[in-house]
């Protein structure tokens, strides 16, 4: 295959964050970007050279979309199968629609990994409420219930612990197939992001470690506290999965990491990761850099970290309620940098931004978040 050269367009499904930041990227390079998305004046829209105003399920206008572009490649997964198999057939779209096919459903991705023996938490199909009395007698509680497609940040799942419980988040659910699975009591929660190129090259950044406020990313560190054998083993699964799956492009893998030391599989996400953006500041190459030059076809850049120690805090929405955050008392602080997403409302929950800051030691980051932190107020 002849690599996609700069001066080429990349088409982008999607128009949030991931896009814009992929499309920086493609910019520096010399690419020309078009976006596709209902969204006016979007994240992505914003850099790319055209924003292409069309409804996700609307396959003749994607095929359109992709005449004009050179590769078409996505920022979320959640682009229904025969759309993208419709773009397929007019331009290369890398990943591939296998594997958004398999990542976009919880079922589906559940079963790809355990079919394939990749750990994962014991798990049922629900379809019914019989199902669901049959699984909790199975499984051990307490149980995440979970809606089998189109979910992400937590939304659509809850914890239970009996049946009355699980029966009435399956009624709320309001969903016709969800997923039934046992909680995990981890010990810390980490993500691999990696590239892998047309040609299999694969390149992994270094495992991280994500804390989580009310179910949405809160913070990233770099590297993850964690051993070397677990980092490599942690990396290991994620080649592994990339070539199950043949995956072309950015996938991350999040983890449990058990109390005994043990690997679990949450969730795949075959795209940029918000747990990766730390490598835009703290990298040799970034993680939308390398999905450029994986769907490109060009040689993937290194992955190695420029400052031993980095982490990445998200700015949600509910930090504008009141006012607009500090920049100026962030920024003082001179190894942290702002990025903001370009949205023009702050929801709360809503991914509005990140910081990220890189410090010489762990203890050094450590102040470095709690600084910052404070200053938005949102504690440790
Ligand atoms: P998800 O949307 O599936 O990535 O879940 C969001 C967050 O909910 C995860 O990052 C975990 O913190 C938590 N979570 C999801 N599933 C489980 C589980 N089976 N056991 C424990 N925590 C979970």
């Amino acid at each position: 295959m002849k690599p996609i050269l700069p001066g080429s367009t990349i088409g982008i499904l999607g128009s949030g964050q991931l896009g814009r930041m992929l499309a920086l990227e493609a910019r520096r390079m010399g690419y020309k970007v078009q976006t596709f998305s209902p969204e006016k004046n979007s994240p992505t829209g914003q850099i790319a050279d055209l924003e292409y105003i069309a409804d996700y399920n609307n396959a003749e206008a994607a095929k359109e979309f992709a005449h004009a572009v050179d590769v078409v490649t996505l920022e979320f997964e959640n682009i229904a199968f025969d759309v993208a198999t419709a773009i397929e057939t007019v331009k290369p779209i890398r990943p591939r629609p296998s594997v958004l096919h398999t990542a976009q459903h919880r079922l589906r991705e559940k079963t790809f990994l355990s079919t394939n023996l990749f750990p994962v938490t014991p798990y049922r199909r629900i379809t019914t409420e019989a199902d669901l009395e049959k699984a909790l007698s199975e499984l051990q509680t307490p149980c995440v219930l979970k809606t089998a497609g189109f979910g992400y940040d937590g939304k659509g799942q809850a914890k239970v612990n009996s049946l009355d419980e699980a029966l009435v988040a399956w009624r709320k659910l309001e969903s016709d197939e969800a997923i039934l699975e046992v909680f995990v009591n981890f010990d810390r929660e980490i993500s691999v992001v990696a590239a892998r190129g047309v040609d299999g090259q694969f390149t992994p950044f270094t495992p991280v470690e994500n804390s989580h406020r009310h179910h949405i990313l809160d913070v990233t560190i770099a590297p993850a506290r964690i051993s070397e054998s677990l980092a490599v083993k942690a990396i290991e699964i994620t080649h592994n999965v990339m070539n199950a799956l043949d995956c072309v492009g950015v996938l991350c893998v999040e983890f449990f990491v058990t109390h005994d030391g043990n690997l679990i599989i949450n969730e795949l996400a075959p795209r940029p990761h918000n747990s990766g953006h730390w490598t835009i500041d703290g990298c040799v190459t970034n993680q939308f850099e390398q999905q450029l030059r994986a769907v490109c076809g060009l040689p993937l850049g290194s992955a190695e970290m420029t400052s031993p120690c980095c982490a990445m805090v998200n700015l949600l929405g509910d930090l504008w309620q009141h006012s607009e955050p500090d920049w100026v008392q962030i920024l003082s602080d001179p190894a942290a940098k702002l990025h903001l997403y370009g949205k023009h409302e702050a929801r709360i929950g809503r991914k509005m931004g990140h910081i990220t800051i890189t410090a010489e030691t762990m203890e050094a980051l450590a102040v470095s978040i709690t600084r910052i932190k404070n200053i938005l107020g949102i504690g440790s």
